[in-house]
């Protein structure tokens, strides 16, 4: 069961309950979209009904960002852990490998595409890539074309949100051959080597937030999303309480 924050949903899911059920959906050849929620996301959603229909269109709705994880503690929600972007594309990865599902990366700079696909070829030995494409490629039939006729199974989509989800939705129904689909980010300049994750300490303790502001302290701006999300959140539900009913 989805759990739903402030009208925007969460799948409580783990990385191996998710790769379980698209390798059944894989097998009926049904499409799978998997888009990643954190708190900037709903605060987004909360402005524009079209993001919340975004992500609530998605097949799976993955809790990236610690606050969705505080938020489902607050609530008293099922989602144990997060389930990041990056990490989520490095498992499906693996069972890419595992199972002979060939991908396709599309999205981030030339240099940087080209080098994650090296990458990616070092860590999953087996791994069938049937093609890569910058992100600033500007032909889109032409690109549907190649991507469709290159045989790839799971697409990656790096051009950052809503980019990416928009261009998802506009083509997944021309790409039949393509039977899973994810929004990436900015997850190809890391498994490129050119970001740098937080070093393991923030990250297994939820403080990766903590680890980027201090290297990049613009970010204050965007982060400032978690508190106010957070606090909606507890809002929303107190008035739920009182109303009688379960948001
Ligand atoms: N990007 C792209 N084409 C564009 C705009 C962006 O390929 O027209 C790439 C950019 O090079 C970067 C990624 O999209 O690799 C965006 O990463 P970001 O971390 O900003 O995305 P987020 O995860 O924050 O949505």
């Amino acid at each position: 069961m989805k759990e739903s924050y402030l009208g925007v949903n969460v799948s409580p899911l783990t990385y191996e309950g998710i790769i379980e059920e698209i390798r059944s959906r894989m097998l009926r050849r049904e499409q799978s979209t998997i888009i990643a929620v954190n708190p900037e996301k709903v605060m987004t959603a909360q402005k524009d009904p079209q993001v919340r229909e975004l992500i609530n269109g998605a097949t799976f709705q993955i809790a990236d960002g610690v606050g969705i994880l505080l938020a489902s503690k607050l609530k008293k929600g099922s989602i144990t852990s997060r389930v990041t972007g990056v990490d989520m594309m490095a498992r499906l990865l693996k069972f890419a490998a595992e199972d002979h599902h060939p991908i396709y990366l599309y999205g981030a700079k030339k240099e940087v595409v080209e080098q994650a696909a090296v990458k990616i070829t070092e860590q999953n030995p087996g791994i069938e890539i049937a093609g890569l494409t910058d992100g600033y490629e500007q032909d889109e039939e032409a690109l549907v074309q190649r991507i469709q006729e290159s045989g790839a199974e799971i697409l990656f989509v790096a051009l950052g949100s809503p980019k990416q989800e928009l261009w998802i939705r506009r083509n997944m129904d021309r790409l039949e051959n393509v039977l899973v689909f994810q929004g990436v980010g900015g997850s190809f300049d890391v498994f490129s080597g050119n970001v740098k994750r937080a070093p393991s300490l923030f990250r297994k303790t939820g403080t990766e937030w903590f680890y980027r502001l201090c290297s990049d302290p613009k970010r204050i701006k965007r982060q400032l999303n978690l508190p106010r999300f957070l606090v909606k959140v507890l809002v929303a539900d107190k008035k739920n309480e009182l109303n009688g009913k379960e948001e």
